[in-house]
C-alpha cells in the first residue's frame, strides 16, 4: 500500500555546526571580493554545468520550455544528483521536444501513461502531475510562468510573497481526478511548499536564479523583468558550509532568514547581482575542493584561503599532528 505522509521536515535544516562568531563587517567583506572572483574564474562553470540541474533547461532554445523544464527540474533537484537526474530525465523523455507545448496539451491519460509508478523519495506521481497540470493552468491563463511570478510581484524585496504566491497559484489543480488516475500525493509540500515555511526554499531560489540571472555559462536569464539585485541565495548544506567558513553569516542553519543574511553580505560585495556567487560556491563544496571535513591538502590549494575562517585552523592542527 502507498504511504501517504509526507517526509518532509518541519525544521529549518541545520547546518554544520560552527562556533558562533561575528559576521564580517564592510571592510571584510570588501577583501572577500577578490578571492570569489578567484573562485569563479577558477570553478570551470561550463564543465561544472554538467554535473548541475540547471543543464535541463539549458537544453532548451525556447524560453517557454525553458520555464517548464526548469520547474519540473529544480522541484525534483534534492538528494542524490546521481538519483535525482534519470527521474528528471525520464520526464522530459516523455514530454518531447517541446514541454512547454505537451504540457499546455496534456490529458490525464497522458499524464498517467508518463507517470504512473514514479516514485522518487518524497513525491509520487501525483505529485508531479499536480505540478505538470499546474503549469498547464498558468501557461493557459498567464502564457507564460514569468507572467504568473509577475502577477504576484509587488517589486523592491517581495520576493517571498511573490514566489508565495506563484506556488499557490501552481498548486490551484482539482485533486480528485489525479488522486483517481494516479492514486494519492505524498510530498506536495515538499515539491510545492504552500504556505512557504521557514526553511530556505533552496531549489525554488534556485530556479528564480536560474531564470532571472544572466545569460551566462550558468544561468539563463530568460526572465528580463525581475532584477537579479532581488534574488536570495539559494541556501543549500554546500553555501551554508562555505558561508560559515568566509563569515557571509552568523547563523548556523538553512534557514530562509540565513539565506538573507548571506545575500545581505554578497550585496556589499555586488549590490546588482549578489547571488552570482552561489554556481561556484556550492560547486567549491560539492565537488570536493571544500569537503565538510576539509584537510590541510584542501585548503593549501584553495583560492579562499586567504580570506577563510577555518583553513588557517586546519593548517595549524595539521602542522601540530606532523610535529
Ligand atoms: S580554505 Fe579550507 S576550509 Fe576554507 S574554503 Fe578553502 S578548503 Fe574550505
Amino acid at each position: 500500500m502507498t504511504r501517504t505522509t509526507a517526509a518532509r521536515p518541519a525544521r529549518p535544516k541545520t547546518a554544520r555546526k560552527a562556533p558562533k562568531r561575528a559576521a564580517l563587517g564592510p571592510a571584510g567583506l570588501a577583501k572577500l571580493a577578490g578571492p570569489l572572483e578567484s573562485l569563479v574564474a577558477a570553478a570551470g562553470l561550463d564543465a561544472r554545468v554538467g554535473f548541475d540541474p540547471v543543464a535541463f533547461p539549458r537544453r532548451y532554445p525556447d524560453p517557454r520550455d525553458v520555464e517548464v523544464s526548469g520547474l519540473l527540474a529544480a522541484s525534483l533537484a534534492y538528494g542524490r544528483v546521481d538519483l535525482f537526474k534519470p527521474k528528471i530525465e525520464s520526464i522530459l523523455a516523455g514530454l518531447g521536444p517541446r514541454p512547454s507545448e505537451a504540457i499546455r496539451a496534456m490529458t490525464i491519460p497522458q499524464a498517467k501513461r508518463l507517470l504512473e509508478g514514479f516514485v522518487y523519495r518524497f513525491n509520487l506521481a501525483t505529485d508531479v502531475a499536480v505540478l505538470l497540470f499546474g503549469m498547464k493552468r498558468a501557461l493557459s491563463r498567464h502564457g507564460s510562468l514569468e507572467s504568473l511570478f509577475l502577477s504576484h510581484w509587488q517589486g523592491g524585496d517581495g520576493l517571498r510573497p511573490a514566489l508565495g504566491g506563484f506556488l499557490a497559484e501552481l498548486r490551484e489543480v482539482p485533486m480528485a481526478p489525479l488522486r483517481e488516475a494516479l492514486g494519492p500525493e505524498r510530498g506536495l509540500q515538499h515539491m510545492l511548499p504552500v504556505p512557504l515555511g521557514p526553511g530556505a526554499s533552496k531549489r525554488m531560489l534556485m530556479f528564480l536564479r536560474w531564470m532571472v540571472r544572466g545569460p551566462d555559462p550558468v544561468d539563463l536569464g530568460i526572465w528580463t523583468r525581475v532584477p537579479a539585485a532581488a534574488l536570495l541565495l539559494p541556501l543549500d548544506t554546500h553555501t551554508g558550509r562555505m558561508a560559515q567558513h568566509l563569515g557571509l553569516t552568523t547563523r548556523t542553519d538553512l534557514s530562509w532568514k540565513t539565506a538573507e543574511q548571506v545575500t545581505a553580505s554578497l550585496r556589499q560585495i555586488d549590490p546588482l547581482d549578489p547571488v552570482r556567487f552561489d554556481f561556484a560556491l556550492c560547486h567549491h563544496g560539492m565537488s570536493g575542493a571544500c569537503p565538510a571535513t576539509p584537510q590541510a591538502s584542501h585548503c593549501r590549494a584553495c583560492e579562499l584561503l586567504p580570506v577563510c575562517r577555518t583553513g588557517p585552523t586546519v593548517l595549524r592542527r595539521s602542522r601540530a599532528g606532523a610535529d
